[in-house]
């Protein structure tokens, strides 16, 4: 199932994208009433079966789709350098500090990305221009987390996976450089535009099997199997959840791959007027305007 947060009228809701067609979206408020998607997935045992059994769902005339969660629970979990090639390009770059490397991580880096940077899957990037000059794009699969947990399991990760989305991990390349940590480089509001819809885990066979991409006005940029992640996404979960609780709707945001700007010689930052379109198989595409 592919489930959406989706605006109409001053109302936001959580709806179903039409099996028969993806620009459909249809109205789960029969089913799920007034919940957001983060307590549907809350509730997913009972809930899960309800949606999948639902006919004559209403469909809604001009929706317009925010993030699938567009206020999550915290902030999102990201994780850095966690594709070879991207590694290589962000140690040439200069801009990997304090501590410049191009040698690949032998533990996940894990930041995080506040809340507010959360924006729809086609809501404009805003430029920032009195923060940052050096914007950038990093297209990435997203870990929605179903059944929370702490020390969970390679073996038993996926069980508590829900579902994917896609998330653009934007990020100022100045501000995340200059003040060493990367939180405030990677959360500036619409930051982490997100979506278009939330995949059930079921959707998606074999994980390893999908494309991460990514373009700027139209020109290839990133392009990578999810099977080229260092650390997957078992391997992520079981780290993160060693000694702190995953919550159901914690999003994992698991890392981009090369053909960053800064991957470029001069680096290609992002301006107002560039659209950046991060894509993955099964999964849709989100495009965002840099305003
Ligand atoms: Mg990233």
């Amino acid at each position: 199932m592919k489930l959406v947060t989706f605006a109409v009228g001053g109302r936001e809701a959580v709806g179903l994208v039409a099996p028969d067609d993806e620009a459909g979206v249809l109205d789960l408020a029969p089913v799920v009433g007034e919940r957001s998607l983060l307590e549907v997935i809350e509730n997913w045992d009972r809930l899960g079966p309800r949606i999948a059994e639902a006919r004559d769902l209403r469909r809604v005339e001009r929706p317009t789709l925010r993030a699938p969660m567009p206020t999550p629970r915290r902030d999102l979990f990201a994780v850095g350098k966690n594709y070879r090639e991207h590694v290589a390009e962000f140690g040439r770059s200069g801009y990997d500090t304090p501590q410049r490397s191009e040698d690949v991580p032998d533990k996940p880096i894990v930041f995080s990305k506040a809340t507010t940077s959360v924006t729809g899957p086609y809501d404009d990037i805003e430029a920032h221009r009195s923060v940052t000059s050096e914007l950038d794009y990093e297209a990435e699969l997203a870990v929605i987390i179903g059944r929370g947990g702490r020390g969970i399991s390679r073996d038993e990760a996926m069980r508590h996976v829900w579902g994917y989305t896609i998330v653009d991990d934007v990020t100022a390349r100045d501000v995340q450089r200059d003040h060493k940590q990367w939180l405030l480089g990677k959360s500036l509001d619409t930051h982490a535009p997100m979506g278009p819809w939330a995949v059930t885990a079921d959707e998606i066979p074999d994980l390893d099997a999908l494309e991460v991409s990514s373009t700027v006005n139209g020109e290839p940029r990133q392009k990578a199997p999810v099977a080229d992640l260092i650390f997957d996404v078992p391997e992520l979960i079981r780290v993160i959840s060693a000694g702190m609780t995953l919550l159901p709707g914690d999003v994992i945001a698991t890392g981009t791959p090369a053909g960053v700007g800064i991957g470029f010689d001069p680096p290609r930052f992002l301006g107002p007027g560039d659209v950046v379109e991060c894509a993955i198989t099964g999964l849709g595409a989100i495009r965002n305007t840099v305003r």
